[in-house]
């Protein structure tokens, strides 16, 4: 079988340092690896069907005939979401033993989701991202500290198991206030940096002010960041802040980026991923199957991020395709007077706008007579309020002249709201498009 025969030569590949195991797994043709992520569905599939009681009920309900299903696009209407994750608890995935758990709440509940795992899978993870970081050139004699939250995150987790395959120096911080992590930090001379993208902004403005020391790249996980943000990080730091894109369900691995910034190298040895809902772009919403998970495998995951898949060669060389940037989270795309309207929307009209790092976030309401956006932004100087308002009615102006007409036949209203720095975020995620009008009618059904 081609099949089994890929398997062992990624087997032996991933127990190789990095840098042959990235040889040995780009000389694979891409039909190899299709073949191979054809038997570990059929595999997963069969494991779910079996062991979850989820699985095995909704399979019926569905009325799937498993023998006829080699790719998930095949099982047509069905999908698992992060609500029948929370409606059902995580016990009714569980297909083996766990050894470990991990929660998230996300930007839209307070609900957690809970997701399981085994050692044998934590080190198999870490083996697969220790070879994107040996691509971003971590190496054995680089010194690692990391701020990245430990409590009830994957993250932490994953970046540890995959330090033991590169055998880099690491401390690990946790999220502290960046201010003390700043002072603590240097004694340990660290010149690669992890943590999530807001708190990475904090500790780089404090960095500008007292001053950086040389470092070779930052990394970024946990949300999303501006363009505009990551450029001043890098240019305080002198150095490159990488992305990378997971969720506590897939397991924090879905991509990184390589060196060229454009888009997450997708992990294909380990998902099936789909775009679904796609509009005329390309873009909908990122379905993610497991292939490898022997604990609580997910099939057609909706991970409610709104990108594209990237099927044309990176300029970096690197066999593996890419994810688009993550456009929004599909439950903060909003219909509305506007227009149709994302994070991404509002990102590039206060682009120029804001100091970076500062938050920000919009809030579509009804008056009875239209539909008002109230944006609110973080601001160093409450009095700048009028320059705010006026650079984001220029920034419509130029860049969304068809959400431009709709304000000038006043389909609807904008207003800009000021706020300190620091006041807008509560939790560790911030929900950056709030549909009030759509609350208001889900609390009448
Ligand atoms: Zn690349």
């Amino acid at each position: 079988m081609l099949s089994k025969t890929i398997e062992q030569v990624e087997r032996i590949a991933l127990r190789m340092e990095p840098r042959r195991a990235i040889g040995l797994l780009s000389s694979l043709p891409s039909s190899a690896i299709e073949a191979m992520q054809r038997a570990r569905f059929r595999r997963t599939l069969r494991l779910a069907a079996t062991r979850s009681s989820f699985y095995r009920e909704q399979f019926k309900r569905y009325g799937i005939n498993l023998r006829k299903i080699e790719h998930p696009s095949q099982l047509g209407d069905f999908f698992t979401t992060g609500e029948d994750l929370r409606a059902h608890g995580a016990e009714e995935f569980l297909t083996g033993h766990a050894d470990t758990a991990f929660e998230t709440t996300g930007t839209t509940s307070h609900v957690v989701k809970r997701a399981f795992f085994s050692q044998k899978e934590i080190n198999e993870i870490g083996r697969t991202s220790a070879l994107a970081l040996h691509l971003l050139c971590l190496r054995r004699e680089d010194r690692v500290l990391s701020a990245f939250d430990c409590s009830f995150w994957i993250s932490p987790v994953v970046v540890r198991s995959a330090f033991q395959y590169i055998n880099c120096f690491h401390v690990e911080a946790g999220k502290i206030e960046p201010l003390e992590f700043y002072e603590r930090a240097r004694f340990y001379r660290p010149n690669v940096i992890f943590g999530e993208p807001s708190w990475m902004v904090r500790l780089s403005e404090i960095a500008e002010a007292r001053g950086a020391w040389p470092m070779k790249f930052l990394f970024a996980g946990g949300e999303n960041i501006t363009e505009t943000a990551r450029y001043m990080v890098e240019r305080v730091w002198s150095a490159p802040l990488y992305l990378n894109y997971g969720q506590t369900e897939s397991f924090g691995a879905i991509g990184v980026e390589c060196k060229q910034k454009n888009g997450y190298h997708r992990n294909d040895l380990n998902f099936i991923f789909e775009v679904v809902d796609e509009d005329e772009e390309g873009y909908g919403e990122l379905v993610y199957t497991t292939l490898t998970r022997d604990v609580m495998p997910l099939i057609r995951y909706r991970s409610t991020d709104i990108t594209r898949l990237v099927d044309e060669p990176c300029a970096c060389g690197l066999f593996a395709k890419r994810i688009g940037k993550i456009r929004a989270r599909a439950d903060e795309m909003v219909v509305c007077g506007m227009g149709n309207v994302g994070p991404w929307v509002f990102a590039e009209i206060l682009s120029d706008a804001l100091a970076p790092g500062a938050d920000w976030q919009a809030v579509i309401k009804n008056d009875g007579r239209r539909d008002v956006i109230e944006l609110s932004v973080e601001l160093e100087d409450l009095r700048h309020q009028g320059e705010i308002e006026n650079r984001v009615r220029a920034n419509l102006r130029e860049r969304f002249a068809d959400f431009w007409r709709n304000h000038e036949m006043k389909l609807y209203d904008l207003k800009v709201n000021v706020f300190a720095r620091g006041s807008l975020r509560g939790g560790r995620k911030l929900q950056r498009v709030v549909d009030e009008r759509q609350m208001l009618m889900r609390r009448v059904v």
